[in-house]
């Protein structure tokens, strides 16, 4: 069973724990503002394996390497202009750069699959202190089991990894609620490699120009958490719903009229005031309730695909999509 320790209450001993666990090699239950990451030591090849391992996760598929600020980013990985603004204007927060790879680095080649690049990204609150008083980055994916539903609470991290891992440290749920924005500048220009808990149109804003939404072939190994089957619940997924069949679990987003709802076997609301922040905080909680229910079908209704719904609609296409 794995030890929980509350952040709020006893942020020293978290810290402390925390710092030990990670110098012995251990992935902990780590929360950040976008899910709970299972973050481990990412100069050290024995801890990044155990992450995978716990995971299930593919080695293919390379980790984000967290940062405690951009001064330590510097010193891992080669910033260009735009990613140095980027990085300025929203680190800390749910937004991953990925850069060249410094070659003295010292980031294990585990950690990002053997690739000359290296995803980073300065989480917001406990976990950026925790790097900072650890002293080195910390690879760190979603907490669950690869190609299930991304943890947004300890009590979810314990459910699925708890027999696995020592320690797991509780803020609560998480804020942001789906995994962070990834992008990668080249030659000048942003490509958006997984839509996030960072709107695009925010990056678009602050980088001025648009953001390339490339569906090249390459796409899909530099960002192999875009593998079609993702974030599966259970049950199988049905969007853009406009009825309720039998046996179905109803997730609404705004008040829409969904003929049949009454027969619902619950009806859940991401945001009854149509906030796309406050479904996606609940995107992943909800999917868990959903399919603690045994209904053999979850329903969305209709998400509009502007600011986070894009990274609402990327995660439900993915738990939607035909699994393996
Ligand atoms: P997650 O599955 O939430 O742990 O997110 C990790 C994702 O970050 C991977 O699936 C990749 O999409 C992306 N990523 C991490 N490192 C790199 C990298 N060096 N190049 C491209 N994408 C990366
Ligand atoms: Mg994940």
């Amino acid at each position: 069973m794995a030890r929980h320790i509350d952040i709020l209450e006893h942020p020293q001993t978290a810290i402390e724990v925390a710092t030990a666990t990670l110098a012995e090699g251990l992935p902990i239950g780590l929360p950040t503002e976008t899910v709970y990451g299972l973050a481990a030591d990412a100069t050290n090849p024995a801890a990044i394996t155990r992450i995978y391992e716990t995971k299930g996760r593919p080695r293919f598929n390379p980790l984000i390497c967290h940062m405690s600020d951009l001064a330590m980013a510097e010193r891992y990985a080669v910033f260009d202009p735009i990613s140095r603004k980027l990085a300025e204007a929203f680190w800390p927060g749910p937004l991953t750069l990925v850069l060249p790879l410094r070659s003295d680095s010292g980031i294990h080649p585990l950690a990002t699959a053997g690739l000359d690049t290296v995803g980073i990204r300065v989480p917001q609150g406990f976990a950026g202190e925790l790097i900072r008083a650890f002293g080195r980055p910390l690879a760190a994916p979603s907490a669950n089991t690869s190609g299930k539903i991304s943890a947004t609470s300890a009590d979810h991290v314990d459910d699925d990894l708890g027999e696995r891992i020592t320690l797991i440290l509780d803020a609560g749920a998480s804020v942001v609620g789906v995994e962070s924005t990834i992008v990668k500048v080249e030659d000048g220009e942003i490509r958006l490699l997984r839509p996030g808990g960072l709107a695009a149109s925010e990056i678009e804003r602050v980088a001025g120009k648009a953001l390339k939404r490339s569906k090249k072939a390459s796409a899909a190994i530099e960002a192999p958490g875009m593998m079609a089957s993702h974030y599966a619940p259970g049950a199988a997924v049905r969007l853009d719903a406009t009825d309720v069949l039998a046996n179905e679990v109803l997730i609404r987003f705004g008040a829409p009229d969904i003929a049949g709802s009454e027969k619902a076997v619950a009806v859940l609301d991401l945001s009854t005031a149509g906030d796309l922040s406050e479904a996606a905080a609940n995107l992943f909680d909800f999917m868990k309730r959903a399919d603690a229910t045994g209904a053999a079908t979850i329903a969305f209704s209709h998400i509009p695909d502007e600011g986070l719904g894009e990274a609402i609609n990327d995660r439900l296409r993915r738990a939607a999509a035909p699994r393996e």
